[in-house]
């Protein structure tokens, strides 16, 4: 089956629903037992619910994956993978610009519980066999990574990991299983903020994770459940209800974004512009092997280099929301350097190119020519 027909069917059979066509909310806490040994798939929705399940199986289809597991958010998702794979005296590798919130997991939470962590710049794939030792047992990776769209090699870096039994994640948020599967290239754990992309219309927070080996579901299902970080039954239904187009948006965010990208690239007030399809990226090459498209963001480096100068053009933007987060329908803008990396020191933003006169731009699925005419008249002297 194609990937727009699995988006849409897998997952959820109707026939076990009363016919429903689309999977109802099982807006229960707790599921009535016919005998006291019934081996039932319900109990207790913290372990599982009907909408859960279709939401989980669904995803494990997209991301050609035997399993599925959903969260309360991206980060409850990142959290109980690592909490599932690394204990005390583990080490772990990651990108040099995984996402603040994942930096911040690592740093924060991970690190005081005695995870000894390391940041790479993974660009080169060869980088990574001498950081590696036997106590590595989590790499962690981003492709395409926020806010500047640098792409890393996930067949590369898994056959490296894979000879010192390091296991490998990817987050695929940016890039959505529509245009990359990362277990297919060797990883062996994938997670999504499907909060972004995949749930699609900026209205739920939701996260997911996806593997094959049975050993690591079972972990990872265990921290679910002990946990507890899962998703209502309300916010799986959006979320699947927001995949039954993926396949749509997916097309529209690329056409969108390629088009913005190669005319941003000869606007005067534009100093450079990041995007993966444009065949200046550094990354163009790779993204062309690993990825389907080249993905819905686009970043710039303006001209002016000051947090007045990307003020000026954020505040102008009308179509554009300055916001957070990505990967609605509705076009966004946000300031990195006091946004989504606010948090961050100022060294670190320089070290990781991160600049003040710098936006990126979540490209939406409006009309192009309002897109471009809202970004001429934000730009114009
Ligand atoms: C937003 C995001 C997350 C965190 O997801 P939440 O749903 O906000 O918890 C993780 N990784 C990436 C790349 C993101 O963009």
């Amino acid at each position: 089956m194609k990937f727009a027909t699995k988006a849409i069917h897998v997952g959820y059979d109707s026939s076990k629903h009363g016919h429903a066509v689309m999977p109802p909310i099982y807006q229960t806490s707790v599921f009535a037992h016919d005998t006291l040994d019934a081996n039932q798939p319900f109990t207790y929705a913290r372990t599982g619910t009907p909408t859960r399940a279709a939401l989980e199986d669904n995803l494990a289809a997209l991301e050609n994956a035997a399993h599925g597991l959903a969260f309360g958010s991206g980060m409850a998702a990142i959290d109980a993978v690592m909490r599932a794979v690394l204990k005390p005296g583990d080490e772990v590798i990651a990108q040099q610009d995984v996402y603040g919130g994942a930096y911040r997991l690592l740093t924060k939470v991970m690190a005081p519980a005695g995870i000894k962590v390391h940041f790479v710049d993974l660009s080169d794939s060869r980088a990574l066999a001498a950081h590696l030792n036997p106590a590595v047992k989590l790499l962690w990776l981003e492709t395409p990574s926020n806010p500047l769209l640098n792409l890393v090699d996930i067949v590369a870096l898994s056959a490296v990991a894979r000879q010192n039994h390091t296991l490998v994640a990817v987050d695929n948020t940016f890039a959505t299983p529509y245009l990359q599967n990362p277990l297919d290239q060797g990883a062996d754990i994938v997670v999504h903020s499907a909060t972004k992309y995949l749930a699609g219309h900026s209205d739920v927070l939701l996260g997911l994770v996806a593997v094959n080996d049975p050993e690591l579901f079972q972990a990872i299902r265990f921290i679910q459940s002990a946990s507890g970080g899962v998703p209502g039954p309300q916010d799986c239904f959006l979320c699947l209800r927001g995949i039954k187009t993926l396949a749509l948006r997916m097309e529209r965010h690329c056409d969108n974004a390629e088009k913005v990208a190669a005319w941003l690239s000869s606007q005067p007030g534009i100093e450079r512009v990041f995007y993966p399809g444009l065949p200046e990226h550094p990354g163009h090459a790779l993204a062309a092997r690993q990825m389907k498209r080249f993905g819905g963001v686009v970043t710039v480096y303006l001209k002016e280099d000051s947090r007045a100068a990307a003020a000026r053009v954020a505040e102008r933007l009308q179509l554009f929301a300055l916001a957070e987060s990505l990967g609605g329908v509705e076009s966004l803008v946000n300031h990195s350097a006091s946004m989504s990396h606010g948090a961050m020191p100022a060294e670190l933003k320089r070290q990781l190119g991160v600049r003040e006169g710098q936006l990126r731009l979540s490209i939406g699925i409006e009309d192009i020519d309002d897109i471009l005419a809202d970004l001429a008249q934000a730009l114009a002297e």
